[in-house]
């Protein structure tokens, strides 16, 4: 077998080929292994580079009482779960945690997933059925398209923060299903702008429909850690978040009413045919929420250093810690991450499908890990690399 001539094209030959074809559009990506140190500081390919590209808004990935509390975990409980959480992988460590997280959501109730990714894959079809249809920001992370499609009911898109359109399409298609999510992003992860929620509460309520809204980049950093849809002062049935990012950690979860909570727990096929977190990711996520709740002030400092950068450049003003740059092709975004490393940063260019096309953009996401120096000294190097291209 593998003869071309014989058995066909081999799957080599086919990657071969898919793989020039996103080189030539200037697609191609690549993992390169970079070592995290504290102050956003990273190596990479034998340089020092200070990252504006990493999702850990607090720094806790590498906060002391973080990193003790998951090496606790990890000499008392060892590395994994071992099985399932509905099997003998449900340590007591996940449902501490899930308590403190929907007590801190101001919910009844949480569900730990392995990661925010797994959440998004597995709610939507723990939920949505047949004869439902699930209304989705076109804009939405490519794991909440993923978990609306993987669900049997009937998905749309609307564009945007469109709330006229969304409106629109309630007013057209509400009649023919029996229930109706509307999904989107509390804080849209490639742009930075917020979900317009008390429009879509409000339609959600005038529909009858439910609200899902996934606050990965909201939670943590808005709301004084609470997260964007409690900062708007609105209610979503399912609020979803990840540990990944502000808190430092890994895994996802969703906050919601008991039985709905109790309902994904039993069905979502992301929650129950895989391994459990270790409980080592859960005591390190506890151990962040702690400093979260309290320590305010920490959650509003990447805001802050975003709206810093954001007016020394003359962009608008940020609503959220991301700050994305628009430059269209892809390689003129390469051209400006290449160009930002020989002088020190590191600022990872993001092209489609990431985002639509002809999109392409530096993405700036702010932490508190940073200082006002080094943001200002990122704001006059994009300022004088603009004005030389
Ligand atoms: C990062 C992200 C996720 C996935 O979360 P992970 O915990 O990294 O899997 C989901 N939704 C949005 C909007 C994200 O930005």
């Amino acid at each position: 077998m593998g003869n071309e001539d014989e058995a066909g094209p081999s799957l080599r030959r086919h990657a071969i080929e898919r793989l020039r074809a996103l080189a030539a559009r200037g697609l191609s990506r690549a993992v390169r292994p970079t070592l995290r140190q504290d102050g956003h500081r990273v190596l990479r390919e034998g340089r020092e580079l200070l990252s504006f590209s990493d999702n850990d808004y607090l720094g806790l990935s590498r906060d002391k009482a973080v990193c003790a509390a998951a090496a606790l975990a990890v000499r008392r409980h060892g590395a994994g779960a071992g099985a399932s959480r509905l099997v003998t992988g449900g340590h007591p460590l996940h449902r501490a945690l899930e308590e403190r997280l929907a007590d801190w959501k101001g919910m009844e109730d949480a569900v730990l997933f392995g990661s925010g990714y797994l959440a998004n894959i597995g709610v939507p079809g723990a939920l949505m059925g047949d004869s439902d249809l699930i209304l989705l920001d076109a804009l939405s992370h490519a794991c909440l398209h993923q978990g609306a499609h993987l669900s049997r009911a009937a998905v749309l898109t609307f564009p945007h923060n469109d709330v006229a359109a969304l409106e629109a399409l309630l007013a057209r298609e509400r009649a023919a299903y029996r229930h109706v999510l509307i999904a989107s992003e509390g804080v849209f992860s490639m742009d930075g702008d917020r979900a317009p929620l008390a429009a879509l509460r409000a339609l959600a309520d005038r529909h009858q429909a439910w609200l899902m809204i996934d606050d990965a980049h909201g939670f943590g950093v808005l709301g004084d850690g609470r997260g964007s849809v409690h900062e708007a002062g609105v209610r979503a049935e399912i609020a979803m978040g990840t540990l990944s990012k502000a808190l430092g950690s890994v895994g996802g979860f969703v906050a919601a009413d008991r039985e709905v909570a109790d309902l994904v727990r039993q069905t979502a096929r992301s929650h129950v045919y895989t391994t459990g977190l270790p409980p080592s990711a859960a005591a390190a996520a506890l151990a962040a929420l702690d400093r979260i709740r309290s320590d305010p002030d920490l959650t509003r400092r990447p805001l802050a250093l975003a709206r810093l950068f954001a007016a020394r450049v003359g962009l608008a003003e940020p609503q959220s810690p991301v700050v994305p740059l628009v430059l269209g092709r892809p390689e003129a975004a390469l051209a400006l991450q290449a160009a930002l490393e020989d002088e020190g940063f590191l600022v990872v260019a993001i092209r489609p499908p990431t985002v639509p096309e002809g999109t392409a953009r530096l993405r700036f996401s702010f932490s508190a890990a940073h200082c006002e120096a080094d943001v200002l000294r990122l704001a006059d190097a994009v300022l004088s690399l603009r004005q030389a291209a």
